[in-house]
């Protein structure tokens, strides 16, 4: 049975900075799993008729000097970009925020079509199960997507859901997102850097034109729906035409070509905790991190790129004690 030091669960940015981080200690025998086609998570970029589009974060922010740094390198390498805004630089990846995942773990460890259902205790660490049948043994475990989807997993692990802990865990609840995906014809009338997020009818988050934003040859739009609006349409089989209909004098939507509808059903906390991870098992064996755990003197108080990669950070540096 093959045998690892760490597996982490979830290749989205908290993942892979934790296995960066374990790399650059010079750890080897780890792996990243995640249950997707590819790495990124919540990170995602679609390819839509020879264009791209962003429809999970479209940019991040900085305010910490550990990411200005990483910042500065990724710049250097030309994988991302300032894309707009001054006193917090809006950063955006000239691939997609995916192609960004992709170069950050093109070196590491990865298990892809791997949805570990059961984690089970033993004497030397874990035994861990993959919904495909596949097994393996490992003594230290790190849990980054979203706190409902650990909850469950512990759940089906036969750990005590009642300590105090995972209660905690259980506190995290997350809200959906409904993100419409279109294509147009021609060139929009949307302003130059392509993003608009103010003055928006109610229910509309944002709109984004990925050919004015720069990284695609088409025009490819993402609307964004408020997390209450999508909360109450959700699952409703009319709100692609609600979408459009909201956001009609924005667009000329004779010109749409295709159209398609991601549903995020865990897109961001409603609530966070302040401390970068939880240390399930209290032994530092199983270790819950991902965007919803917070330092204490996080300045923004939300879940986004940067608490990802600083709870990600944060866990690995814990975990290789
Ligand atoms: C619609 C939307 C818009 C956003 N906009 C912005 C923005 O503009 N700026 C910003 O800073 N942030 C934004 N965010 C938030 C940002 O994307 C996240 O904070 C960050 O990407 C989360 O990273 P993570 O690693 O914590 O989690 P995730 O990216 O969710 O990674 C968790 C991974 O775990 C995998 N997984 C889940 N269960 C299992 C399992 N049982 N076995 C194996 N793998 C599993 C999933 O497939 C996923 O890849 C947005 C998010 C969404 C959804």
């Amino acid at each position: 049975m093959e045998h690892f030091e760490i597996t982490i669960v979830g290749a989205g940015l908290a993942g892979i900075t934790a296995a960066r981080r374990l790399r650059k200690q010079g750890r080897t025998n780890f792996v990243v799993t995640d249950k997707g086609n590819c790495v990124g998570g919540r990170l995602a970029t679609r390819s839509v008729s020879g264009g791209l589009a962003d429809h999970g974060a479209q940019f991040f922010t900085v305010r910490t000097e550990e990411l200005e740094e990483e910042v500065q390198g990724w710049l250097h390498k030309g994988w991302i970009k300032k894309w707009f805004g001054e006193k917090y630089a809006r950063y955006t990846a000239v691939q997609g925020m995916n192609g960004l995942a992709g170069h950050l773990a093109s070196d590491l460890p990865t298990s892809l079509h791997t949805k570990v259902v059961k984690l089970l205790e033993n004497e030397g660490g874990y035994r861990v199960y993959g919904e495909d049948g596949s097994e393996w043994q490992s003594d230290k475990v790190l849990l980054t997507m979203p706190a409902p989807q650990v909850v469950e997993l512990l759940k089906n692990s036969h750990v005590d859901v009642e300590k105090e802990e995972i209660k905690q865990l259980k506190s995290i609840l997350f809200a959906p997102t409904y993100v419409g995906i279109y294509h147009f014809d021609g060139v929009t009338d949307l302003p130059e850097s392509g993003h608009v997020d103010s003055g928006l009818p109610d229910g509309v988050e944002r709109i984004v034109d990925h050919r004015k934003k720069g990284i695609s040859s088409e025009t490819i739009i993402s609307i964004y729906m408020e997390a209450e609006w999508s909360r109450k349409h959700y699952g409703e089989d009319y709100v692609m035409s609600l979408i459009k209909e909201k956001t009609e004098p924005y667009l000329d939507w004779g010109q749409m070509k295709s159209e398609q509808l991601k549903r995020w059903k865990y897109a961001q906390a409603k609530k966070v905790m302040r401390q970068p991870y939880v240390d399930v098992s209290g032994d530092g064996c199983l270790v819950v991190a991902g965007d919803a755990f917070l330092r204490l003197n996080d300045e923004a108080g939300r879940t986004r790129f940067e608490s990802a990669y600083l709870s990600g950070k944060d866990a690995a540096a814990y975990l290789s004690w």
